[in-house]
């Protein structure tokens, strides 16, 4: 999978990423794509404003004030997946220390 994405294969994951479904692998281009087109930026917006707001309007979100809107969304996307590398990363450290231990035990 490549890791630039166009146009067209970003605007086909707005759904599943206004719906929180998008596969992490794909998050990463994804958000960096957003961040540098400003045409998919866009129409991400009027995605996430359509959808979320059909929703908002549906549910009793509106009576609880529950409204995050599509840059905060994206953000919070990104500490997302600031955190899951994060984890993945400590994962990698802590094998490495376990490696090592064994090494120094072993020798
Ligand atoms: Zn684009």
């Amino acid at each position: 999978m490549r890791d630039d994405m166009d146009c067209k294969e970003v605007q086909k994951l707005f759904i599943p990423f206004i719906n929180d479904t998008l596969e992490v692998k794909y998050l990463d281009a994804f958000l960096q794509h957003l961040e540098e087109c400003q045409d998919c930026r866009e129409e991400y917006d009027i995605y996430y404003t359509l959808i979320m707001g059909t929703r908002y309007l549906e549910t009793d979100a509106a009576k609880a004030g529950e409204w995050v809107d599509s840059a905060e969304k994206l953000n919070g996307a990104q500490d997302y997946l600031t955190t899951y590398r994060l984890r993945r990363l400590g994962k990698i450290v802590i094998g490495v220390v376990i490696c090592l231990s064994c090494m120094i035990l072993f020798v």
